[in-house]
Order: C-alpha cells, then sequence, then structure tokens
C-alpha cells in the first residue's frame, strides 16, 4: 500500500475512487464508484492489516461492482471478510470477493456468511497481525455491527462521516439506535472513526455524542409538531413540518425517520 511519501502533493484526501487510500497505521479504505443520495459518495470498502504485510481484512466488499471487486482483490490478500450489515450497498460484493479470494465471509445474521460463523457481541478477532472487537450497534439495521481496534472504530452506517443515518423502519428503532450511539461513545474514545460512507473522522466517541445531540434535537421538534398537528399526525405531515429545510427528494428517508421517531415517542 502507498504511503504518503509515494503521493505527489501529499496525503490522498476522500473522496478518492479506485486508489487504496491509507487512513491510519493499519487501516486504509477503498471508496466504491456507488456515490447516490443515500450512499453520499459512495461505500467505504475497509482493508484492515498489519504494516508491511499484504493481508488485509474487508470489512464490507461493497456493492456488486466487478471492478470494486476486483480492485480490492488486487490490493491485498485477503484471509477475512467482515460485513457491518445487510444493506445490498455492503454486501452486494460478497458472492464475488468469497468466490476470488475463498476467504470466509462473516456478518451478525447468518444469511450473509459464507464459510464463516455468525459474529456475535464482545467476540475478539484477530486476523492479518490485528485485533479487533465485534460490538453489536443496531438501530440503523437489526444486524449492525462495528468493529473496534486499538485506535479507530468501523462503524458501518451506525455514524457516517457526514450527515445522518438513517433508521431502517424494516427493523431498525431509534431506541436501539439511542443505546449504540452510547455504546459508541463509551468505547470510541480517542478513537479515529472509520465510517461506512463519507470522510473519516478524528474521534468516534465525539461523532456519537454530536449524532445523539442531532437525535435528540430532532425528537424535541417531533414533539413540537405533534403539539401543533395533533397527537395522531402522520409521518409525512410530521415531515413537511419539521424538515422543510431539506431537498424534497430526502424527503422518503426523512419520512422513515420520522416514522422511527413516532414509533419511539409513542411506544
Ligand atoms: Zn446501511
Amino acid at each position: 500500500m502507498a504511503g504518503d511519501d509515494a503521493v505527489p502533493g501529499g496525503p490522498i484526501e476522500h473522496p478518492a475512487y479506485g486508489v487504496v487510500r491509507p487512513v491510519t497505521d493499519t487501516a486504509s479504505v477503498l471508496l466504491a464508484d456507488n456515490p447516490g443520495k443515500m450512499t453520499l459518495d459512495g461505500t467505504n470498502s475497509w482493508l484492515l492489516g498489519a504494516p508491511g504485510s499484504r493481508e488485509r481484512i474487508v470489512v464490507d466488499p461493497g456493492p456488486r461492482t466487478r471492478a470494486h471487486i476486483d480492485r480490492i482483490v488486487d490490493a491485498a490478500d485477503v484471509p477475512l471478510v467482515l460485513i457491518t450489515h445487510r444493506h445490498h450497498d455492503h454486501t452486494g460484493g460478497i458472492p464475488r470477493i468469497a468466490r476470488l479470494t475463498g476467504a470466509p465471509v462473516r456478518a451478525l445474521n447468518p444469511k450473509y456468511c459464507r464459510g464463516g460463523e455468525p459474529l456475535r457481541d464482545g467476540e475478539v478477532i484477530e486476523a492479518a497481525g490485528v485485533r479487533l472487537t465485534v460490538v453489536t450497534t443496531p438501530g440503523h439495521t437489526a444486524d449492525s455491527v462495528s468493529l473496534v481496534l486499538d485506535d479507530a472504530v468501523v462503524t458501518g452506517d451506525t455514524i457516517l462521516g457526514r450527515g445522518t443515518t438513517v433508521i431502517d423502519s424494516r427493523d431498525g428503532t431509534l431506541g436501539d439506535y439511542l443505546a449504540s450511539l452510547d455504546r459508541l461513545s463509551d468505547v470510541g474514545e480517542g478513537k479515529r472513526l472509520l465510517p461506512g460512507h463519507g470522510p473519516d473522522g478524528a474521534d468516534t466517541a465525539e461523532a456519537a455524542r454530536a449524532y445523539r445531540v442531532h437525535r435528540q434535537q430532532r425528537l424535541d421538534q417531533v414533539r413540537g409538531a405533534l403539539e401543533t398537528l395533533g397527537a395522531d399526525a402522520s409521518p409525512l405531515a410530521v415531515v413537511k413540518l419539521v424538515y422543510a429545510d431539506i431537498d424534497k427528494r430526502l424527503w422518503p428517508a426523512a419520512r422513515q425517520s420520522v416514522k422511527a421517531q413516532l414509533d419511539y415517542l409513542r411506544s
């Protein structure tokens, strides 16, 4: 993997497509070329491994894009693939990376495992010269996990590099999500944020607390909206009032988020 000295003009910055971008001594990222309103600049595939070796654990092979998976496989020897959660922009590449590397694929949800056991909360994994702890962080989805390294945390979509996370109405809940943010603020102190989308951040705990504050503000706004609209207002009516400031194309996502907040407030 190229060090900073190999790059004319200094370190590579996010977003960098098509190149492996070093972030910490043991973590680098390959950004998939799948930008979109729900993926920001695209999905981050994280490569974790000791310096001086080609071995890398792959966290989230990313979307089902041939070129992206081929780049990962060209850049590293892969002994293990880990999955942060079920969304297709993180898991679509599983069949190809499993076929090309023969590495076991492990996720919390057995449906996404290939030749490996489901992940367990608190489990310590050692591979490619690094050690990490699996921490379940449900909320964005029920099967979301974060991976805690010595100096960084891979957060999947639980915390993003910018903006906020959507609670997936299929199986995510705001109650779980708030508890997961608290958990990340406990385990992430002083550790770099390695998110599923967007740029990496200086401190995972700080990011978790900022997300907590933002959620609390939105909850207060939704409570306020219910006072105006009546206690049984629809999610869309609340969106139109509370999210008036955001792009209308984001309303479906906001509606999901508001639905999660209403479920939380009404439960
Ligand atoms: Zn996701």
